[in-house]
C-alpha cells in the first residue's frame, strides 16, 4: 500500500487544485461590492447566474475553477446601475420622432418639422424635445405656423418635460377640441376665442389617446436601441415610471423573446384599464419584468407651471399650478392599491401637492409602515414638511440633472425662500437615510455619470453654475452610488436579488472601461463589459 501513497496524495492534490467549479470567475478587479461596509474586493465567482464568493484574489482563483476567467485590469467593478426614474417607452418613440431637443428658437422648431416631415412621409407628426426657456424668451408657443404648413394631419409636439404640448388645427379637430371644452387637471390656451394649440398636462391626453402610434416592430427596434444606449453606461435595470396597458404588453413580448435584459420594474398608470389588469393579475414577476405598482400624477411641472404651490408663482402670481389628480381620486387609488398589495408611487413637484402626499401617507403607514410608497420628484418641499418624510415612511424618488437643468429658472419661478426647499436631496436623504435617483430619461440624457456630476458636484457637464446650484443639497460619493444600486432596489422590493455584489445575489455588474473618480470637471465613464444574472450581455470590445 505504501506505494501508492504518493499516487493518492498527488491525486488528492489535483482535484484540490481544480477546485469547485463555476461559470466565471472576475479578477484582478475592484470590485465595489456597495455592502454595508462598502468593502471592495477582487475576485468574484459566478455560477447559474448567482454571486458564489466574493473575496480576495488567491482566495477565489484557489477555491474555484471556472470556465471562463476574466482578468479585469483592475478595473472597478459595480452592481449594475438602475435608473429608478425613466421612460423607456416615450424614448422608443421619441427615437422614431422629430427631434426638438436643444432648438434656440421656434423658427427652427419648425424648420425641424418641416424635414422630417419630408424625410417620414405619414400620416402623422409626433415630435418632443422643445423648451421655450432656450428661446431667449420664455413665452410659450402657438400654432399657426404649424396649421399653415400641414392643413391635413396632426401635429403633436411634446415640450422637453410632457407637461406641455403644441399641436395643430388638426389634432385639435381630431380630439374634438374647442375654446370651450373643458378638462380638469389640465388647460387648453385661449386667445381672442380660439385655441393657441397649446395644451397643459391632462388637455394632452384629449388628443394623445387618438393620435397614431408608430407600428409595433419599429417601437420594438428602438426599444432595443435604447436598451443598447443604456447597457453602454452600465445601466442593467429601470424603473419605467408609467405605462398603458398596450405598452406594457408589448414590453412583455420582447422580454418572452429574449430581446430585453434589463431588469424592468414596470409602473402601471392608474387607469381603469390597468387597475382592472392588476386585480385580476395581482403581483407580476415574469422572468426580468416585475409589475406590483402604480405610477400616478400629481400634478405638473415647475417649467410650464403646472406644479401646485402653496403660494402663488414668483413670476405669475395669478398661478398656483394644478393637481393633474383630484385628491379624491388619489385616496380612491390608494385604497385600491393597497388592498391589492399594490405600491404607489406618485409624481409630485410642487410643495402643495407633496404635502397633499405625505398626508396620504401618514393613514398608509398606520396599515403597513413597510409600504415604501414612493414620491416621484419630491422636488419643492415646503421647509416645515420635510420631517413627514421620516414619519410617512416616504420613499423618494429623485432626479439631481433636473436641479442643474432648472437652476437657469428655479428661483424665477420659486423666489429665494422657496428655493430652500427645493432639490434638496441631502435634507430628504437624512430625514429617509435612502433615496432612489434616477434621470426621468428622455426629460434629461440617459448618462447616469451626468448624474453623479449633478449630485455630488451639483454642476452640469459644462460645469455651471460656478460653484453649484444649492451646494450644501450635494450628496456625496457613496450616497450616490447607492442611489443608483441598493437604494432603488429596495424601492422596488428586490433588494434581496440585486443593488449589491454579495453571495447569494444576482451576478448583475458592470466592468467599468474607465477609473472611477469623480473631478469637478465632467468626465463621462463607459462599461467595458457589462452582465446581466451571469451573463454577458455587453462588450465594447
Ligand atoms: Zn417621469
Amino acid at each position: 500500500m505504501k506505494c501508492f501513497l504518493p499516487l493518492l496524495l498527488a491525486l488528492s492534490l489535483v482535484s484540490c487544485m481544480k477546485g469547485k467549479s463555476v461559470d466565471l470567475v472576475i479578477h484582478n478587479a475592484r470590485i465595489h461590492t456597495m455592502n454595508n461596509e462598502n468593502s471592495i474586493e477582487e475576485a468574484m465567482a459566478i455560477k447559474d447566474g448567482k454571486i458564489v464568493e466574493v473575496g480576495p484574489e488567491r482566495q477565489i482563483l484557489n477555491k474555484y475553477s471556472a470556465d471562463e476567467y476574466i482578468d479585469a485590469g483592475k478595473k472597478d467593478v459595480f452592481p449594475g446601475l438602475t435608473d429608478a426614474h425613466g421612460h423607456m417607452m416615450s424614448y422608443a418613440r421619441q427615437l422614431l420622432s422629430v427631434d426638438l431637443v436643444g432648438c434656440k428658437s421656434f423658427s427652427e422648431l419648425v424648420v425641424r418639422v418641416e424635414k422630417y416631415s419630408q424625410a417620414h412621409p405619414s400620416g402623422f407628426i409626433l415630435g418632443r424635445g422643445w423648451d421655450q426657456s432656450l428661446w431667449g424668451t420664455d413665452v410659450l408657443p402657438t400654432n399657426e405656423r404649424l396649421t399653415e404648413l400641414f392643413p391635413n394631419i396632426p401635429v403633436l409636439l411634446h415640450r422637453i418635460d410632457g407637461h406641455a404640448a403644441l399641436v395643430n388645427q388638426k389634432a385639435l379637430d381630431m380630439a374634438g377640441i374647442t375654446p370651450e371644452t373643458n378638462v380638469t387637471g389640465g388647460s387648453i390656451a385661449v386667445t381672442e376665442g380660439r385655441c393657441t394649440g397649446l395644451l397643459l398636462d391632462n388637455a394632452i391626453e384629449l388628443v394623445s389617446k387618438r393620435f397614431p402610434d408608430f407600428p409595433k416592430k419599429d417601437l420594438a427596434t428602438s426599444l432595443q436601441t435604447v436598451q443598447q444606449e443604456l447597457l453602454q453606461y452600465g445601466i442593467t435595470g429601470v424603473h419605467e415610471a408609467g405605462v398603458e396597458q398596450k405598452d406594457y404588453q408589448l414590453l412583455k413580448r420582447l422580454v418572452d423573446q429574449n430581446k430585453l435584459h434589463l431588469d424592468l420594474y414596470v409602473m402601471l398608470y392608474a387607469t381603469e384599464e390597468n387597475i382592472a389588469f392588476a386585480k385580476k393579475s395581482g403581483k407580476i414577476k415574469h422572468k426580468n419584468l416585475i409589475v406590483r405598482s402604480f405610477k400616478v400624477m400629481g400634478d405638473g411641472a415647475l417649467g410650464s407651471h403646472g406644479a401646485l404651490l402653496k403660494q402663488p408663482y414668483t413670476d405669475d402670481v395669478h398661478s398656483h399650478g394644478l393637481l393633474t389628480t383630484s385628491a379624491e381620486d388619489l385616496q380612491r387609488i390608494a385604497l385600491m392599491a393597497e388592498s391589492i398589495g399594490y405600491q404607489v408611487n406618485i409624481h409630485a413637484i410642487g410643495d402643495s401637492t407633496n404635502r397633499l402626499v405625505l398626508d396620504l401617507l401618514v393613514q398608509i403607514r398606520e396599515r403597513n409602515a413597510d409600504h415604501r410608497w414612493r414620491i416621484e420628484h419630491a422636488q419643492v418641499v415646503d421647509l416645515n414638511d420635510f420631517e413627514l418624510f421620516a414619519t410617512t415612511g416616504a420613499f423618494p424618488s429623485v432626479q439631481p440633472t433636473h436641479a442643474v437643468s432648472d437652476q437657469r429658472w428655479a428661483e424665477q419661478r420659486l423666489g429665494t425662500d422657496r428655493l430652500k426647499g427645493a432639490y434638496a436631496y441631502k435634507t430628504l436623504l437624512n430625514q429617509t437615510g435612502m433615496l432612489a435617483l434616477g434621470t426621468d430619461f428622455p426629460v434629461e440624457l440617459t448618462n447616469p455619470y451626468l448624474t453623479i456630476q449633478a449630485a455630488v458636484n451639483r454642476t452640469n457637464a459644462d460645469g455651471e453654475p460656478i460653484g453649484g446650484f444649492l451646494p450644501e443639497e450635494a450628496l456625496t460619493e457613496e450616497e450616490c452610488l447607492r442611489g443608483m444600486t441598493i437604494w432603488p432596489a429596495y424601492a422596488s422590493f428586490q433588494e434581496s436579488r440585486i443593488g449589491t455584489l454579495e453571495k447569494g445575489k444576482e451576478a448583475t455588474f458592470v466592468i467599468l472601461a474607465f477609473p472611477f473618480r469623480i473631478r469637478t470637471e465632467f468626465e463621462s465613464n463607459y462599461a467595458f463589459k457589462v452582465f446581466i444574472r451571469g451573463r454577458e450581455r455587453y462588450t465594447s470590445e
